[in-house]
């Protein structure tokens, strides 16, 4: 369960996150929509803890985790370059995570080995990623987020680099893996219909504060103001 309680961001004395209220479900998968420079990025940065403390609330399972460093929140963010260590294996890329939190080394050859399963990468164990397609860096990195098992999956726009049939392949397989792991994931992403064949519900986000958050149909069917109609293209 994650609460947003009023949260407002400023990068100097721009306010970027104008009082976020939001609260997501246990195993949801969730996302965020919304013109560019909305603040969706800004507030996924602020959930894993990255960029400038916030005003508000950010409750985990109920406890607050603002001003709390990145790696005690357990929180895993899947960015939109994949930005793997192009000196590493696949298999080391993975596995870095979990030497940093110490995990005895008997553990990690076998963790890395399911999560490389989980996203279908099995067999690329030994390459480097110059040696991988965009789809493949893309698994590799999500292999590397959920093997450390965090509480919490934030993806922003992790498939806006691929094509548009491994786009609707990568979103099918991302599902898949999202129920799976029954873990809360929170998705960024411009592509509506990505959205709606995906997720759980959505937030459409203008200016720094959400909008409207419900079921896909519920929002097209009835758009809270004509923002969200114009947005969606539902206007008429
Ligand atoms: P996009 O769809 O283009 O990714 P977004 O909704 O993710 O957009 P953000 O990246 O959250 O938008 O940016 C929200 C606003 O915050 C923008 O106006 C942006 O210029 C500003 N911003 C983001 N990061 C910084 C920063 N480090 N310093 C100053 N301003 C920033
Ligand atoms: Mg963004």
């Amino acid at each position: 369960q994650i609460d947003i309680e009023n949260l407002s961001l400023s990068f100097g004395n721009t306010e970027v996150l104008k009082g976020v209220n939001l609260a997501i479900r246990p195993g949801e998968f969730f996302a965020f929509l919304g013109p560019s420079g909305s603040g969706k990025s800004t507030l996924l940065r602020a959930i894993a803890g990255f960029g400038p403390t916030p005003k508000g609330q950010i409750k985990l399972d109920g406890q607050d985790i603002v001003g709390s460093v990145p790696w005690q929140r357990n929180v895993g963010m899947v960015f939109q370059s994949y930005a793997l260590w192009p000196h590493m294996t696949v298999a080391k890329n993975v596995a870095f995570g979990l030497e940093e939190r110490k995990v005895p080394a008997s553990e990690i050859g076998p963790k890395v080995r399911a999560a490389l399963e989980l996203v279908g990468m099995g067999d690329y164990a030994e390459r480097f990623p110059s040696q991988l397609s965009g789809g493949q860096q893309q698994r590799v990195a999500l292999a590397r987020t959920i093997v450390v098992e965090p509480r919490v999956l934030l993806l922003d726009e992790p498939l806006s680099n691929l094509d548009a049939n491994l786009r609707v392949q990568m979103r099918q397989d991302l599902l898949k893996l999202q129920r799976r792991l029954g873990i809360t994931t929170i998705f960024v992403t411009h592509d509506q219909e990505e959205a709606n064949t995906i997720c759980d519900r959505i937030a459409v986000m203008a200016d720094g504060v959400v909008q409207q958050i419900g079921r896909p149909d519920e929002v097209y069917d009835n758009p809270a103001n004509s923002f969200v109609a114009k947005f969606l293209g539902t206007a008429n």
